[in-house]
């Protein structure tokens, strides 16, 4: 169901609504409610285009106050699959004016086969931020009390700068 044999893709085109959720990094990322994705492939002689869009809504943690947040996306991507021919040890050339049209990332297979899952699951991975925010002025948590900083106000700001142990910081400080 994943693996499409590029000779099964037909002239018009070939649409997909990919219900085999198999694909997702569920040990990595976990979802709430449904994954949508659908797919268009269109055949060029060696060449498969995939255009696609997958819709999901992540469960995260935010790396700034560490509460848990659902965050849908929707990740569009396009690709060229191309035959790789290396069977005869012939470099494998990239068709200048496919690699022109920029942004389409190539992708070389060794088989006439697009694999869904395989390629489904890099899109993911590649679409997810390095840091993740709840929202973008998140406050965070207080580095004494740990207090969510979103939720309350704490007070350990104007404390600290009065308490003796503030103070016995700064001398320990100067010392070094
Ligand atoms: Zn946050
Ligand atoms: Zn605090």
């Amino acid at each position: 169901m994943l693996q499409i044999q590029f000779a099964e893709i037909p002239e018009e085109g070939l649409a997909l609504k990919v219900d085999d959720v198999s694909w997702f990094p569920a040990r990595e990322l976990t979802r709430s409610g449904d994954l949508r994705v659908e797919v268009f492939l269109e055949r060029n002689g060696e060449m498969v285009l995939l255009r696609g869009s997958i819709d999901v809504a992540l469960l995260r943690v935010c790396d700034r106050c560490l509460e848990e947040f659902i965050r849908p996306q929707r990740i569009d991507f396009s690709l060229v699959l191309e035959l790789a021919e290396t069977d005869d040890g012939r470099e494998v050339e990239i068709d200048d004016h496919v690699a022109d049209q920029s942004e389409i990332e190539v992708v070389l297979v060794d088989h006439p086969v697009v694999d869904l899952a395989d390629l489904l699951h890099q899109q993911m991975i590649l679409a997810l931020p390095q840091k993740i925010l709840c929202r973008p002025d998140c406050l965070g948590l207080c580095e004494h009390c740990g207090a969510n900083l979103n939720l309350e106000g704490c007070g350990c700001a104007e404390i600290s700068e009065h308490s003796p142990f503030a103070a016995l910081g700064r001398l320990t400080k100067d010392k070094n």
